[in-house]
């Protein structure tokens, strides 16, 4: 086909890696190659019954119509409940809305508000999805890189440095997918009185995975911080994780109305609304007991300790212990300039990534996919044994490494 039928826009983005690498470990798979995949961004459990229970129970009673782009009001209610009980978020009907994902609510709020030339703060490493989205719509990311030896977590200072007259946005995403870092209440508050005299800059939180918390630590919104943070504060939530529901596709978030309002507007043209019945499954997620995601986090926290210890334990690689999310963002720069026993240089993270992939069947995200050359995204949403043998895999391959 011709290049040219392609609009520039799209020309300017890169497709989804994560989404790259998921294809490639089933490609390898279906060809009878034996990997372990540690690429995944999803759960490895299924959805509560109860909510799949609620889901049949809406198919077979007729709710599957077109709804309202905002959501079903049972929905919103449910959504309205859970940011006041778990976040310390007020909102009403009106200023909270659903998408067919979180991404989609990213994806339509960044579509509703940049401008050509717009500077969107994107501290790195970020969630891959984050920086092509900014292009898709002639916005400017502007990565912000944090110290590592702190997680990578941006403070106040950083953000001061960043601003322009140009700044739209601020994307902050706690618990970080891929780091695992957890913002805390006074390294949220440092960042607020950085944003404080620039009334017009708008923050996007995405806290996805808020639930997933390790070692004590709990999770803490941005927009609970006080009434001004909040009234320029877009939280984005949704459940692919608290609930396993990444297939259902069912995203919601809280903001002030206008943008919420913009964004039901794109919706409108877009998608018309999220699945009916996903929106129901999620009404029982929402409304139901937290102890699923809590059993969950549990056994998250047990494969990161495991893999952690593991990872270390292997020369040259140095692993922090993630705070929460479920990955581990193990820096490889000490292997880099190695060969492989084929003779190839290991000349950066992709090379690395894709030697593992090769040569051990372990297949990693390599860090340059999230902003941050030198470091490998491992997933931990793979059963221990499976988790273990990765580990002692990867460990084989770098010993073999010269
Ligand atoms: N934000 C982050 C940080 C993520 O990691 C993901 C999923 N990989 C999403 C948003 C998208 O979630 P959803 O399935 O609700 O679209």
């Amino acid at each position: 086909m011709e290049e040219a039928i392609l609009s520039a826009r799209v020309k300017g983005i890169q497709p989804s890696p994560s989404v790259a690498a998921r294809a490639l470990v089933s490609s390898l798979k279906s060809k009878g190659h034996e990997i372990i995949g540690l690429t995944v961004g999803e759960p490895d459990f299924g959805t509560p019954m109860h909510v799949v229970e609620a889901a049949i129970v809406g198919a077979t009673s007729g709710k599957t119509r077109y709804t309202a782009g905002a959501g079903i009001e049972e929905l919103r209610s449910a959504i309205v409940d859970k940011f006041d009980r778990e976040n310390g978020i007020k909102s009403d009907l009106n200023t909270v809305t659903v998408g067919t994902g979180a991404k989609q609510i990213i994806f339509n709020a960044l579509a509703a508000t940049v401008n050509p030339g717009d500077e969107v703060l994107i501290p790195a490493p970020y969630w891959v999805s984050y920086p092509d989205i900014v292009k898709l719509y002639g916005g400017i990311p502007v990565v912000l890189t944090g110290d590592p030896d702190h997680d990578f977590k941006i403070t106040g200072d950083d953000v001061r440095r960043a601003i322009t007259p140009r700044t739209k946005w601020l994307l902050l995403n706690t618990p970080t997918n891929p780091t695992g870092a957890v913002y805390t209440r006074q390294e949220l508050q440092d960042i607020a009185e950085a944003l404080r005299p620039y009334p017009d800059i708008l923050i996007m939180t995405d806290e996805i995975y808020e639930h997933f918390t390790f070692d004590g630590r709990t999770h803490v919104s941005l927009a609970s911080l006080d009434d001004e943070i909040a009234s320029r504060c877009l939280t984005v939530n949704g459940v692919s994780k608290a609930f396993a529901m990444t297939g259902w596709r069912l995203g919601y978030a809280t903001g002030p109305a206008q943008i919420i309002g913009a964004i039901n507007k794109v919706t409108s043209q877009s998608t018309t609304c999220a699945s009916s019945i996903s929106q129901v499954a999620a009404v029982a997620a929402l409304n139901g007991s937290r102890e699923f995601v809590e059993a969950m986090v549990e056994v998250f926290e047990r494969r990161r300790g495991r893999a952690w210890t593991q990872l270390n334990a292997i020369p040259g690689i140095e692993c922090a212990k993630a705070e929460g999310a479920f990955y581990l963002f193990p820096n490889i720069m000490k292997l880099l300039g190695c060969s492989a026993p084929n003779g190839k240089d290991i000349e950066s993270d992709v090379a690395l990534a894709e030697y593992l992939a090769e040569e051990a069947g372990v297949a990693t995200i390599a860090g340059t996919s999230f902003g941050m050359p030198g470091y490998l995204r491992c997933s931990l949403a793979i059963e221990e044994k499976k988790l273990d043998e990765a580990c002692a895999r990867i460990a084989r391959a770098c010993h073999r490494l010269s």
